[in-house]
């Protein structure tokens, strides 16, 4: 059996073990007939909807006789590797780019589209950000912008499956979307979800961390307990793909930040002092690198009230 057929047919064996343990899974079974092992990981959830990981945020796929679907682009080095994933198994023509939000982890490797899909989708204000961030970082040229963008609620339709996009407010930055693939009931939560790992918080794209525990919160009651979440980003050891049981641990782990940043405000601590810790009581399993980006974050957050 070759991978590619291997890796189809244990999507739900695959879907239980983390990115790292596939790679070192897809790389022991590649070893047999001599070929190297791709960097990537491209691997169907279902029969039609699948997830692509290779640097940057995570990529959903739909792939229907009638066209493609794609959530997130990451980069142009890493883009094309996708596209030729999805050219192996259709011809049908890729209908949607969507984009959960603007930063380049998710965003830059749209121009590897251009030509190819119909419509790119986003929030409006992620088109926006994506477009001052690239004219401040004097790359506008090698972007790929949204041509369609929604305030609240925007839905299209690949073959059979519909695609819903919600915005709920500010959270990671001010333009998230979550995107659900409503038949199958798959959601992308974009970088709404750090999986077990220290967030970005992008305070100069209006993100906020009071209210990112609210979209999360809204999220666990408008989905069920069917649903399947694919994160953005997750910490090595942990999948990238979860239950709602992840987004109530990771709106704890903020709520945790933000009580432990209110405490030592109060305390009378410096900003300076306060960055220089390395744990967050009652954080959970969220460890590991990046620890000062959501303490400096909620510190200015809760400074600015
Ligand atoms: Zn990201
Ligand atoms: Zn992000």
């Amino acid at each position: 059996m070759d991978r590619r057929k291997f890796v189809q047919n244990s999507a739900l064996t695959f879907g239980a073990l983390t990115l790292a343990q596939q790679k070192i899974f897809s790389a022991f079974f590649t070893k047999g007939n001599g070929a190297a092992p791709p960097p990537w990981m491209f691997h169907m959830l279902t029969d039609k909807i699948g997830v692509f990981t290779e640097s940057g945020g995570t990529i959903a796929f739909l792939i229907d006789k009638k066209g493609i679907a794609v959530v997130d682009a990451q980069f142009p080095t890493t883009a094309p590797h996708l596209i030729s994933e999805l050219k192996k198994k259709t011809d049908a023509p890729i209908k949607y780019l969507i984009n959960t939000h603007h930063h380049g982890d998710h965003t830059a490797g749209n121009i590897s589209f251009k030509g190819l899909v119909d419509h790119v989708v986003a929030h409006d204000n992620s088109r926006k950000n994506q477009k001052r961030v690239a004219i401040a970082g004097k790359n506008l040229d090698k972007q790929l912008l949204p041509d369609k963008v929604y305030a609240e609620f925007w839905q299209g339709y690949v073959g059979e499956e519909s695609i819903a996009m919600y915005y709920w407010g500010p959270g990671h930055t001010d333009g998230d979307s979550l995107v659900h693939f409503e038949n199958a009931n798959i959601v992308h939560m974009g970088d709404l979800v750090f999986n077990r790992r220290h967030p970005f918080v992008d305070r100069s794209a209006g993100a906020n961390m009071s209210h990112w525990m609210k979209v999360l919160h809204r999220a666990t009651r408008h989905f069920d307990s069917n649903t399947t979440f694919i994160y953005g980003h997750s910490a090595d050891g942990y999948n990238i793909v979860g239950n709602t049981d992840d987004l109530k641990k990771f709106s704890d782990y903020l709520g945790a930040v933000l009580t432990f940043t209110e405490g030592e405000i109060k305390a009378g601590k410096t900003k300076e002092g306060f960055l220089k810790n390395t744990t967050i009581p009652n954080a959970g399993e969220w460890k590991g690198d990046g620890i000062s980006r959501p303490l400096a974050a909620a510190w200015d957050e809760l400074m600015a009230k």
